[in-house]
């Protein structure tokens, strides 16, 4: 595990509370996110996740508390390309949708340098490392409709990496992705951190999922009421008990 260097904070957050009308749906929310780091953000359904990632990124302005991107106000940050994002339920394609995966993952090139810009040879070949990245090079001239879930998934990270960032969110990727491929794509997420040194933001409700990698764990239930290792997250969960009696099942089964 490489180490994250915790004098440098790409996301910081100090006492960010954020209302709804009167509905208070984050309470004093105290977050620094450190470049290099793997960082899940876990919390049921309601419990203000989306709203915290929109904060986050500036999308929503918090009713108090202040936001930082890279040492800025969020609200004044412009590079957005240091940024990735990869939505949840992008696996609604049908098999005719005319796009290749080449061309989904140029989009994210197109959102950095205007649509009606010419491709150069310099995006092909951004677009190609970023499908090595997630192992789908060999998918490039392939429709996207006619790929798994999972698979579409990746070229959707492709799409996120395209732009070289240095911090990419994951809000609920393995919706509609099944457990096989789910349990690949959070490999995934680990290798990227860990050859690309990107630093990863996974905000989910899958518990067992940050298990996979994730180097820290925040809970969040309208206030961050959990933020430390995963091993810490495991311990308090008592989720190593559960991850070591399945693996004893499965090895039990493998007899
Ligand atoms: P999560 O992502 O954890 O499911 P959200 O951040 O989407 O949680 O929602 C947190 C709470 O804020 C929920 O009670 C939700 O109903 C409420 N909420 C979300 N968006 C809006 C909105 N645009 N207007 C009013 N209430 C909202």
């Amino acid at each position: 595990m490489h180490r994250v260097n915790h004098a440098d904070n790409i996301v910081e957050l100090k006492n960010v509370s954020f209302n709804y009308g009167n509905d208070r749906v984050l309470k004093d929310i105290n977050l620094n996110i450190h470049r290099g780091d793997y960082l899940g953000i876990v919390g049921t359904n309601g419990s203000g996740k989306t709203t915290l990632l929109k904060i986050i990124l500036g999308l929503l302005p918090p009713s108090s508390g202040s936001v930082k991107l890279f040492g800025q106000d969020a609200k004044n940050f412009k590079d957005r390309s240091k940024i990735g994002y990869v939505p949840q339920k992008v696996t609604n394609f049908d098999a005719n949708f005319p796009a290749t995966v080449e061309e989904v993952v140029l989009m994210g090139r197109y959102a950095r340098r205007g649509l009606f810009h010419s491709i150069k040879e310099g995006d092909r070949k951004r677009v190609r490392f970023a499908l090595e990245q997630v192992e789908m090079a060999s998918y490039e001239n392939r429709l996207i409709g006619e790929l798994s879930g999972g698979q579409q998934q990746r070229v959707f990270i492709a799409r996120a990496l395209v732009t070289e960032p240095e911090i990419v969110f994951l809000d609920e990727p393995t919706t509609g992705v099944d457990k096989g491929a789910r349990d690949e794509f959070y490999q995934l997420l680990k290798k990227l951190n860990e050859d690309l040194k990107l630093t990863v933001v996974l905000i989910t409700h899958d518990m067992e999922g940050v298990a996979y990698g994730a180097m820290h764990v925040a809970c969040v239930d309208h206030t961050l009421f959990f933020h430390s290792s995963l091993e810490e997250f495991l311990k308090e969960t008592k989720l190593n008990e559960k991850l070591e009696r399945d693996a004893r099942i499965i090895a039990h089964h493998h007899q």
